[in-house]
C-alpha cells in the first residue's frame, strides 16, 4: 500500500468514525413537515401581511424565520377544491373537484377525492414518514373518502366544511379516527392539544402533520380568555373575529414552542397558508388591497396569505414575490423529504431551489383558475379575470394591485394572448364531478316547475 493510499485509508477511517459518532455530521435526517392550513383567512389578516388590530406574533414568526411569498394563490376562491389541490398538487379541475359539496345531507355522493388520485400523505407514508391530519378534512363524506383511506396514519378532526368551536351536539361530529369523540374545549384549544400530542407521540421519526384549522371560517365564536384580549375593539362580530384569529396565533406558537422543546425546529418545513380569501362582510376579515372576496377569482379572492419557514435550509425573512401556487406545496415537501413524485404529472412546482437562490426566474410561467363560469390566468404582471356575468377584463397587477383599470380595450392584443392561453388550459380539464349546491337546487326547481 503506498503512503498516499494509507493516508487516504487513515482519512476515511477517520471520517467514518466521525460521521458515526457525532449527530452533527451524520446524514442530514429528513425533515418534519407541518403543513398549517387557515381557513378563510384574508390577505390582510396577519401582522407581516398589514394587519394592525389583531397581532399575531407567532404565524408571523413563519415569516421572519423563513419566507413571505407577496403573490401566493390558491387554485380556487372556495374551500374544498382548494384542498383538493393542496393534497395532489394539481389542478383539482382536472379531476373534476371543481365545486363545493354543501352540507353532507345534501352532498352529490360523488362527492370527495377521486380515489384515483395519489394524495401527498399517500406519498410521503410511502416514503416511511408517519402521517396525521388534525383539523378539518372536507374532502368528502363517505367511508371510502375518509383520511385514514387517503394515506393519513391519524385523524382528528370533522369530515365537512365548517363546525362551530363550541362545545355542541352537532351533525357533524368531532372524530378521532371513525369514532366520535365528545369534545369540550375551544375547538382550535382541541386542535393545537391534538397537534402536540401527536408530535409526542412521533417526534423519534420523521412525521408530517396536517394542521387544518376551521379558523377563521364562520360561525364567529369565541371563549371570553381571547375575547379579554380586544377590549377596544368596539364591533363585536370584528371583536369576535380578532379573538378566534388570536386563538389561531396561540395554537401555532404552541406547536412551534413544542417543536423547540425536542429541538426539532430547525429541521422542521412548515408551511402556513389560507385556503381561500376573507369573505369580508361574511366574517369581517380584510382582503386590502386587494379587490374582491371569497367566492370571486378577482385578487382577493384567491392570494392569501403564504409562508414557509424550513431553517436549516430556507433563507430568513426572505420576501418572495414571483407567483406562486398552493399546488407547489406538494412537489416542495416532496423534494424535501426525499419521497418519490406520483406517475401523474403535477402542476405545483418544487419551489426550494428558487428560494435558496439556485433556480432564477419565475417557476410559473403562468398561473390559472376556473371556478364555473369564472376564469382567470396572471401571466407575468398581466391577469384576465372574467368574472360569473361579465367581460374578461385586463389588468397589470405590477401597477394596480387592486385591480380597478380595467385595460381590456387599451391593451387588446395582451387581453387576446391571455385569452388563448387560459383556452389551452382549459381543454386539458374534465367537467365538474358535481355541480355547485346553488345550482343543483336552482336545477332541482327548474325540474319540478
Ligand atoms: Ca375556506
Amino acid at each position: 500500500m503506498s503512503n498516499a493510499d494509507t493516508m487516504r485509508r487513515r482519512d476515511f477511517l477517520k471520517s467514518a468514525a466521525l460521521w458515526a459518532c457525532s449527530p452533527a455530521l451524520a446524514a442530514p435526517a429528513r425533515p418534519n413537515i407541518i403543513f398549517i392550513a387557515a381557513d378563510d383567512l384574508g390577505y390582510a389578516e396577519l401582522g407581516v401581511q398589514g394587519c394592525r388590530d389583531v397581532p399575531t406574533p407567532n404565524i408571523d414568526s413563519i415569516a421572519t424565520n423563513g419566507v413571505r411569498f407577496t403573490d401566493g394563490y390558491v387554485s380556487c376562491p372556495v374551500c374544498s377544491p382548494t384542498r383538493a389541490g393542496w393534497l395532489m398538487g394539481r389542478y383539482q379541475q382536472r379531476f373534476g373537484h371543481e365545486f363545493n359539496p354543501g352540507p353532507a345531507q345534501q352532498a352529490d355522493p360523488n362527492f370527495g377525492l377521486p380515489l384515483s388520485e395519489v394524495t401527498l400523505a399517500n406519498q410521503l407514508k410511502a416514503a416511511g414518514y408517519v402521517t396525521g391530519i388534525v383539523g378539518k378534512w372536507h374532502l368528502g363524506y363517505r367511508p371510502e373518502f375518509h383520511p385514514q383511506k387517503r394515506g393519513f396514519d391519524e385523524f382528528f378532526g370533522f369530515l365537512g366544511g365548517a363546525h362551530p368551536y363550541l362545545p355542541t351536539a352537532g351533525a357533524d361530529p368531532i372524530l378521532r379516527g371513525t369514532e366520535p369523540v365528545e369534545e369540550r374545549e375551544y375547538l382550535t384549544d382541541a386542535f393545537a392539544r391534538e397537534a402536540l400530542a401527536f408530535i409526542e407521540r412521533h417526534r423519534q421519526r420523521p412525521f408530517f402533520l396536517y394542521l387544518s384549522f376551521n379558523a377563521v371560517h364562520a360561525p364567529l365564536q369565541a371563549t371570553e380568555k381571547y375575547l379579554a384580549r380586544f377590549p377596544k375593539i368596539q364591533d363585536q362580530r370584528r371583536r369576535t373575529f380578532a379573538a378566534m384569529l388570536s386563538a389561531m396565533d396561540d395554537a401555532v406558537g404552541r406547536v412551534l414552542e413544542r417543536l423547540r422543546q425536542h429541538k426539532l425546529e430547525d429541521n422542521t418545513l412548515i408551511v402556513f397558508i389560507s385556503d381561500n380569501g376573507g369573505p369580508t362582510n361574511n366574517t369581517s376579515s380584510r382582503n386590502d388591497p386587494l379587490r374582491g372576496y371569497k367566492g370571486q377569482v378577482l385578487e382577493g379572492g384567491i392570494r392569501v396569505p403564504f409562508l414557509m419557514q424550513w431553517k436549516a435550509r430556507l433563507p430568513k425573512g426572505l420576501v418572495y414575490r414571483e407567483p406562486v401556487i398552493a399546488l407547489d406545496i406538494f412537489p416542495t415537501v416532496v423534494a424535501a423529504a426525499g419521497a418519490s413524485l406520483p406517475a401523474n404529472p403535477l402542476d405545483g412546482v418544487n419551489l426550494l431551489p428558487y428560494l435558496t437562490g439556485q433556480s432564477k426566474g419565475a417557476p410559473h410561467q403562468a398561473l390559472y383558475w376556473r371556478f364555473g363560469p369564472q376564469a382567470a390566468i396572471r401571466k407575468g404582471p398581466w391577469k384576465m379575470v372574467r368574472l360569473a356575468d361579465g367581460q374578461p377584463q385586463l389588468y397589470n397587477l405590477a401597477e394596480d394591485i387592486g385591480e380597478s383599470r380595467d385595460l381590456a380595450s387599451a391593451q387588446s392584443a395582451k387581453l387576446k394572448e391571455l385569452l388563448q392561453d387560459w383556452e389551452a388550459w382549459n381543454r386539458q380539464l374534465a367537467p365538474p364531478r358535481w355541480q355547485q349546491p346553488a345550482r343543483r337546487a336552482q336545477r332541482a326547481r327548474q325540474r319540478k316547475v
